[in-house]
């Protein structure tokens, strides 16, 4: 496809997707500036993503560390990074600058180390998020629902990393099934929150991709990614 046919296409997509957006924050009441998209690029091309960019979007996610060091490497610095997947230890060194926000901190030993890399290569601390495996697939990385309490002591002993919410990946199932995996995110959030002292502040809750994002919103998302619903079949 030509760039020019690919660009209006993704516009196309956009303006569907915010509309849906808009929608869904209507039907609660929420203002849609509280909710970010973020566009998942692990599918698709550099070129396609600047595209992307050229059209205002620019928090962008990938779910391998080694991908986004190869597109930050390529795209604007003013690029807004979100990492949406599991970090291994060993990478942290080279993501930590990148980064604006770390949404899939999955066990207490990666944050440990983040909490170490910090003075060195992040003096301005990490904002993260703690990544819940609400649907308790065997499969998937994340804390357990039952562990999430538990942690607010280690938390707030924390000096450069700050949780600024939670992240769940939902069952992959009909939207509405998925609701009660939100609700369960947003009842952990709350009451984290009321254990954690500043600078931690869970304002944040990620949760709603391609299959049901619409659903997320209505139950509290902050940030939603969006892979498919943008660029299948573009690259
Ligand atoms: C790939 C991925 C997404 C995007 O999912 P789509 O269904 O393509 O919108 C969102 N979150 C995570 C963690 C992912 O790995």
């Amino acid at each position: 496809m030509p760039t020019s046919a690919a660009k209006a296409e993704l516009q196309t997509r956009l303006t569907a997707i915010r509309a849906r957006m808009e929608a869904a924050c209507r039907r609660r009441g929420r203002d849609p500036s509280e909710v970010q998209l973020v566009a998942v690029t692990k599918s698709t091309t550099i070129p396609i993503a600047s595209l992307l960019l050229d059209l205002g979007v620019d928090h962008l996610g990938e779910s391998r560390p080694q991908e986004l060091w190869r597109k930050a490497e390529s795209l604007p610095r003013s690029v807004h990074w979100h990492l949406i997947g599991h970090l291994q230890r060993n990478k942290i060194e080279r993501t930590l600058p990148l980064v604006e926000l770390i949404h899939s901190v999955d066990s207490i030993r990666l944050l440990e180390a983040l909490e170490s890399a910090c003075p060195l290569r992040r003096p301005a601390g990490i904002d993260v998020l703690l990544e819940v495996n609400c649907s308790r697939e065997p499969n998937k990385h994340g804390f357990a629902p039952e562990a999430i309490s538990e942690l607010a002591g280690r938390l707030n002993s924390l000096q450069f990393v700050r949780v600024r919410g939670l992240m769940t990946m939902a069952a992959w199932q009909e939207a509405e099934a998925c609701r009660p995996t939100f609700v369960e995110l947003r009842q952990l959030r709350d009451r984290l929150r009321s254990q954690l002292c500043l600078p931690h502040d869970l304002v944040h809750l990620s949760m709603g991709m391609t299959n049901d994002f619409e659903v997320a919103i209505e139950e509290g998302a902050t940030l939603i990614r969006i892979g498919t619903a943008l660029f299948e079949g573009l690259a």
